[in-house]
């Protein structure tokens, strides 16, 4: 991972963005519902994600709140509320509770709740609940943006409402 081509890219692939004025947001490669464990382990995988924080407050186009790079870099555990921005495929499945457990399709979750199946959303929500159980309220594994920021948000309101950002600052990754 050290001398991994792709880190190099990763910087080619910002400065084409800064240039061309193209927002861009990262969240670490996940395997199953962890950060690869590569990543977490390589100084050089840290180093760029300092350089994020560095590019984003020089004014490139870095989707992403300090809150969450800050999380990135030292891989600090934080409460997910994975349900805050439920998610559904285009076929109607809810994904319970969050895409990253939904996608291993155990007894903690999975797509087994067609949207269309039911009258209202609350019907869908319990039953949802009933086949797969409450979602985690102690998990804060994968780190992906799009789950990573409106939880951290909720945990760290005032450090999210200080930051000068718009609401793109907060766009899932
Ligand atoms: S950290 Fe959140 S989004 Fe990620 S797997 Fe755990 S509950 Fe799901």
């Amino acid at each position: 991972m050290e001398n991994d081509p792709r880190l190099a890219t990763l910087d080619a692939l910002i400065a084409f963005c800064v240039e061309n004025k193209i927002s861009i947001a990262f969240s670490p490669q996940s395997v199953n519902i962890w950060p690869r464990y590569e990543l977490m382990i390589s100084p050089a995988y840290r180093v760029f994600i300092q350089k994020l924080i560095q590019f984003k407050h020089s004014g490139a186009p870095i989707l992403g709140s300090d809150v969450y790079l800050k999380t990135l870099l030292r891989l600090e555990p934080y409460d997910c509320y994975p349900t805050l921005i439920p998610r559904i495929l285009p076929g109607g499945e809810l994904e319970y509770p969050c895409r990253p457990i939904a996608k291993a399709g155990d007894e903690q979750g999975g797509r087994e709740i067609n949207l269309f199946n039911f009258a209202t959303w609350q019907a869908a929500w319990s039953a949802a609940r009933q086949r797969y159980g409450e979602p985690p309220s102690a998990c804060n594994s994968c780190f992906q943006q799009c789950y990573a920021e409106p939880s951290l948000m909720q945990a760290h309101p005032l450090e999210s409402w200080r930051e000068p950002a718009d609401l793109a600052t907060f766009a899932p990754g």
